[in-house]
């Protein structure tokens, strides 16, 4: 079977004009957003849409909304020809990479800069300053917040972070226009997120949510993996394995949410893991 190299667009004017002429031809489009550095939780996303629509558009960008200052933007793995070789490896291929430069780059002068000097005083810019963007002193200042879904868990460390995904996944379905968007349950409360937001806001897409897909020893694949010494990998596994005992312990009938919980931040403990939350939710 002939491989499919996917076209690489890198301006959103060019981006939504492809989707625009396809879905003139009566194309279904389905999006899958990443961040790159690709491995096989990202390409059975790409495999699960393709039994959904026609054509595939996969985003490669990594998004300093969602980042904190003191977090990793600087750091997160990258690797955009291997992301290549492996789009064209999937069955079926990807039909575009969307791989913009710069996102909040809206092209004119106009755009105010956020703390760019101007009289704005030292503390107040400290203030303002949330996210890597903000820091940057780019002219965007319009964010979309899931306010209730947003908080806790995740958003409890990363106050930031939820804000910024959903600013940009909606930026993306902006710019791309897809039927079908696909997400990981891995990030579990990201897809619920995007999820509600789809809903409140009244998005022309479906939000589908994939299954987690595992490395051998049961842990959930990851590009920040990459950054994890051997050791460090080892107690990861206590993650899985104690949600695993929980999860058997509830279907055998302990209905106790805080014992299952606190099981699970023990062993994640006694394996030397220092455990940020874990908590027993309704998934709404
Ligand atoms: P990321 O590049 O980490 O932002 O992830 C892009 C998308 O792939 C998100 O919807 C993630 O939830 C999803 N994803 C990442 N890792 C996995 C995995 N191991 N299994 C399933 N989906 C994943």
């Amino acid at each position: 079977m002939a491989v499919k190299q996917p076209v690489i667009i890198t301006d959103k004017h060019e981006m939504r004009q492809w989707s625009r002429s396809m879905r003139a031809q009566g194309k279904t489009i389905g999006l899958v957003p990443t961040m790159g550095y690709l491995h096989e939780g990202h390409l059975s996303l790409i495999k699960e849409a393709h039994d959904l629509t026609q054509l595939i558009v996969v985003s490669i960008y990594v998004n300093p909304g969602q980042f904190s200052p003191s977090e990793d933007l600087s750091t997160y793995p990258s690797d955009f020809n291997g992301d290549i070789k492996k789009l064209v490896a999937v069955p079926g291929g990807v039909d575009v990479v969307f791989h913009p430069h710069n996102l909040y780059d809206y092209g004119n002068n106009s755009s105010s800069r956020i703390g760019g000097g101007g009289g704005v005083k030292r503390e107040e810019k400290r203030e303002k300053v949330v996210s890597c963007l903000e820091e940057k002193g780019l002219g965007h200042e319009t964010w979309v917040r899931v306010e209730r879904l947003e908080k806790g868990m995740c958003g409890k460390s990363r106050p930031v972070f939820f804000r910024g995904v959903a600013t940009v996944v909606t930026k993306l379905f902006n710019i791309v226009e897809p039927d079908v968007a696909m997400f990981g349950k891995k990030d579990y409360q990201q897809w619920r997120i995007i999820c509600r937001m789809v809903r409140d806001l009244d998005f022309a897409i479906e939000v589908i949510g994939s299954e987690i897909v595992r490395d051998n020893d049961g842990l959930a694949m990851s590009s920040r993996n990459v950054h994890l010494s051997p050791e460090e990998r080892d107690k990861a596994l206590s993650i899985n394995r104690s949600l695993l005992k929980s999860k058997c312990a509830a279907e055998k009938g302990q209905v106790n949410c805080g014992d299952l919980r606190n099981s699970v931040i023990q062993a994640i403990q006694e394996a030397g893991g220092r455990v940020d939350y874990a908590e027993i939710v309704d998934q709404e």
